[in-house]
């Protein structure tokens, strides 16, 4: 029997000869088409073109396929011409919908009397299939060449290109051209707009425009909430949320997610909760999106238990929401966890993709789970048909560098079947650090700063391999290339939320108001924990200095300021939540463990790149970060 993929070829191949419909006739006459393809209409007595004219219509808007369409299409060649009703610009619509771009024009080239419905059809046709360029170039020969004007319709699709494209010089006159023409009074366009110039990183003119606009619909507020975050400017994201509610507008479920990230960003505990009462009150609870998100937010703002009564609550979560609660687990460090999800995920019948085994491999790496590891690593391709990306791959890198199996992730590297890049080369340089391998590390800095050259933290690990081994003058040479090539270290900081309000810490700082306190109370800890046994670990200074400065560096860290605060202000039993920008460094984790010890409280510290745990004199990491 012929199938619709059999048939392609020799169709595509004739589809724009007159004897196409012919040879089609005598393949369906002869029933080597299979019927169900080809509806009722398709028969040659069907003389009444109306009712075959919309059959037509109906026909091409709903083919599933590129070969149903040139049958369709040879249809139309024999018995209607392309002027009736928009079947012309329907083809060229699907041609394109199934990525036939060349078919598309030539076919659009063919219609006569083409108006601006039909230029429409073929522009949002190019850009839904992602081919901008082409998108671009029919609205400048639309404009220019044929003298079409473009409506309302063009102009959303043409910014929408723009934005996609970066291409804001075209982006720009359009922005004139609608103004010109009173279309920035459309919604929906000055919405483009807004999109557009908030996306390419103007953030003023996106104001300008949603200032103006006179009826603000919820996706310009949306809009607006998200371009401040993107833009770095989270809370102006809260504020315009606020002026929303104010403005009487009911926020819907982008509305929150939206909101969800602005607060993310701001890693405030206080608005998370805040939101969630929103979320409640206007009856969102049950949105599965919102709900994932906010599952997100708490794991992210280290309230693990949040995360796991709102996944809880969940009546039937998805792909996405089981995979977001074992991203929480793995990042935190509950490996045990995020495997027992997992196995339970599968066994519900949810089918995992690469980013539930990008979290899964993460969680072995956090926790050490290494046979586990490799299991997961092998079943991901052999019984999920998944191929491992370079995520899944620098996730194995960690592991086997954290036992200290280096030359296992070195091989491992090394026979990748893409290039790696600097997530998988910097795993190896971390696992290089912990176990002391120079000539390794040295190797693996070399390959990093050669795909990165400005990267300061890959300079920096090299760096501090050679001070943990002594070799200063080594590290010296590492920090001068540094300072050649103008990067700078990030200053550490920390945050702590306390009282509404975020309290930030850099190294030796002296401006919070509470600080003659703060240093009293951890020289006050620093003693007890020395009589439990605590010794500085200088080496993490990683400065060519006396032992004596520094250990009074070390002792000045932000990480140290903000737990000597969080332990002032806080009620005993509540757990401490800091955010440092930097990885913390050893003598800081060791701090930690201790005061957890001596102190009888959990102190939860976010790094750079995951969550420590801190209890009873131990960490949910195991002392591998
Ligand atoms: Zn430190
Ligand atoms: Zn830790």
């Amino acid at each position: 029997m012929i199938t619709p993929s059999s048939l392609s070829l020799p169709l595509r191949a004739l589809s724009y000869s007159h004897h196409y419909p012919l040879i089609l006739y005598r393949l369906f006459s002869q029933r080597k088409i299979h019927n169900a393809l080809f509806p009722r209409f398709f028969s040659p007595t069907c003389t009444n073109q109306e009712p075959l004219v919309s059959a037509l219509i109906f026909a091409v808007k709903s083919c599933s396929s590129v070969s149903y369409c040139r049958a369709i299409h040879a249809r139309v060649v024999k018995s209607v011409n392309y002027c009736d009703g928009f079947i012309g610009d329907q083809l060229v619509f699907v041609y394109i919908k199934y990525g036939c771009a060349e078919d598309a024009q030539m076919l659009f080239d063919e219609i006569p009397n083409k108006d601006v419905v039909s230029w429409n059809s073929l522009i949002s046709g190019f850009l839904n299939r992602g081919f901008i360029g082409k998108c671009l170039s029919a609205f400048f020969t639309m404009k220019f060449e044929i003298g079409i004007k473009p409506n309302e319709v063009t102009l959303l699709s043409i910014v929408s290109a723009c934005s996609d494209m970066g291409a804001l010089d075209v982006g720009k006159y359009i922005h004139g051209y609608a103004l010109k023409m009173g279309m920035l009074l459309e919604t929906k366009v000055a919405n483009s707009l807004v999109n557009m110039y908030g996306k390419s990183g103007n953030l003023d003119a996106a104001c300008r425009i949603f200032e103006a606009i006179s009826i603000k619909s919820i996706v310009s507020w949306n809009s607006m909430i998200v371009i401040y975050t993107q833009n770095g400017f989270a809370e102006g994201g809260v504020s315009c949320f606020n002026l929303m509610r104010m403005a009487g507008v009911k926020p819907d479920d982008g509305t929150m997610v939206a909101l969800l990230r602005a607060c993310e960003d701001l890693g405030v505990g206080k608005l998370a909760e805040g939101i969630h009462g929103v979320i409640f009150s206007c009856c969102l609870n049950a949105n599965e999106r919102i709900a994932t998100a906010l599952l997100n937010l708490y794991a992210k703002l280290g309230r693990l238990n949040a995360s796991r009564k709102v996944f809880g609550e969940m009546i039937h979560p998805d792909r996405v929401a089981w995979t977001a609660m074992l991203a929480g687990y793995a990042v935190h460090g509950f490996g045990r966890k995020a495997m027992e999800l997992f196995e339970y995920m599968v066994k519900e019948g949810l089918e995992p993709d690469h980013v539930t085994f990008t979290h899964l491999l993460n969680a072995c790496s956090h926790s050490g789970f290494v046979k586990e590891g490799r299991y997961y690593f092998k079943i991901m391709s052999e019984v999920h048909g998944i191929e491992p990306q370079l995520d899944h791959y620098s996730c194995m890198v960690d592991l086997l560098g954290r036992s200290g199996l280096l030359n296992d992730a070195y091989e491992l590297i090394i026979n990748m079947p893409m290039e790696p890049n600097s997530g998988v080369w910097g795993a190896l340089l971390s696992a290089c650090r912990v176990y002391g391998d120079i000539e390794l590390g040295k190797v693996v800095a070399e390959r990093l700063i050669a795909l990165d050259p400005l990267d300061p933290r890959n300079y920096i690990m090299l760096s501090n391999i050679f001070c943990a081994a002594g070799l200063w003058r080594d590290a010296s040479k590492v920090r001068a290339l540094m300072k050649d090539r103008s990067l700078i270290r990030n200053p550490g900081c920390s945050f702590i939320e306390h009282g509404n309000k975020m309290h930030r810490f850099v190294v030796g700082d002296r401006s919070h108001p509470l600080s003659e306190k703060i240093y009293v109370k951890l020289e006050e800890l620093i003693g007890k924990i020395r009589k439990a046994g605590f010794v500085s670990k200088t080496e993490f200074v990683l400065h060519d200095v006396e032992e004596e400065v520094k250990e009074d560096m070390i002792n000045k860290h932000s990480e140290k300021l903000a737990i000597a605060f969080g332990l002032l202000v806080t009620n005993a039993g509540m757990p401490l939540i800091i955010t440092k920008n930097l990885r913390i460094c050893g003598d800081c984790h060791s701090t930690a463990k201790f005061i957890s010890l001596v102190e009888k409280r959990a102190i939860i510290i976010r790094d750079s790149k995951r969550f420590h745990h801190f209890d009873n004199g131990l960490c949910s990491c195991g002392d591998y970060w």
